[in-house]
């Protein structure tokens, strides 16, 4: 495909298989990343490694990988009272949404997605949001995306494509789909240099990966990789 894409890359499972997912099918893969002031901020330091690792010939993406960009959103860390970005623990409301929910990030993160396709010639926006195994976050549903994908596409007066390969995947197949695309080798740079937990765990080592193996994103991410591996036997 001769179409041109930029990767909303956190350094999370979902955004790498993304971006190794998007490195597969488009001749031009830019990176965008951003710091709100999450209290896990150490997955904004996995990018490069990840980054790097995709550029390994043997994957023949390191032709298509282009440049990385990063987005200081502390605004956005400032004016929001979650458990993401303040210290306190996670709790849970009465529709069962969690208080990791920040409001308006992915609605803010495509939008400064889009100025910087824009400047940059790209038209495809690839996000890893997922509305199967999630924690409910209405603003990863497929509905938002879709309506964001026009409302900026008719406020830019410029075809601005999103594409959430993940959409529809549990996190057993957001695995599996890992394999598919770059084999063992793949999902072992996945497992070892993405990161998801929310207490920016990095020390505790389990075969998902490094976390706290406690907290929600931990779990979804642990759940995941068992029900992939017991899909294998
Ligand atoms: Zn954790």
């Amino acid at each position: 495909m001769n179409k041109r894409a930029l990767v909303l890359f956190s350094g999370g499972q979902d955004s790498a298989t993304c971006l190794a997912w998007a490195l597969e099918r488009y001749e031009l893969v830019e990176t965008v990343g951003f710091d709100y002031g999450q209290k896990h901020r150490v997955e904004l330091d996995c990018r490069e490694a990840l980054r790097g690792a995709m550029a390994d010939p043997k994957w023949g993406w390191s032709g298509q990988l282009g440049d990385d960009h990063m987005v200081n959103m502390q605004a956005l860390g400032a004016i929001s009272d979650t458990a993401l970005t303040a210290d306190k623990a996670i709790e849970f409301n009465a529709k069962g949404l969690p208080n990791t929910f920040v409001p308006g990030r992915n609605l803010l993160f495509f939008q400064f997605a889009a100025a910087i396709a824009y400047r940059r010639g790209l038209e495809v926006l690839v996000g890893g949001m997922c509305e199967t195994d999630y924690s409910g976050y209405p603003d990863c549903r497929d509905n938002t995306l879709k309506a964001l994908q026009v409302a900026m596409s008719l406020g830019l007066d410029a075809p601005m494509v999103v594409e959430t390969p993940l959409m529809w995947l549990s996190k057993a197949q957001t695995w599996a789909l890992a394999a598919e695309l770059g084999g063992a080798d793949l999902l072992d740079v996945i497992r070892r240099d993405t990161h998801t937990c929310y207490a920016g765990d990095r020390t505790h080592w389990h075969d998902w990966g490094f976390g706290c193996g406690a907290c929600p994103a931990c779990e979804l991410r642990a759940q995941g990789y068992r029900a992939y591996e017991e899909n294998l036997a």
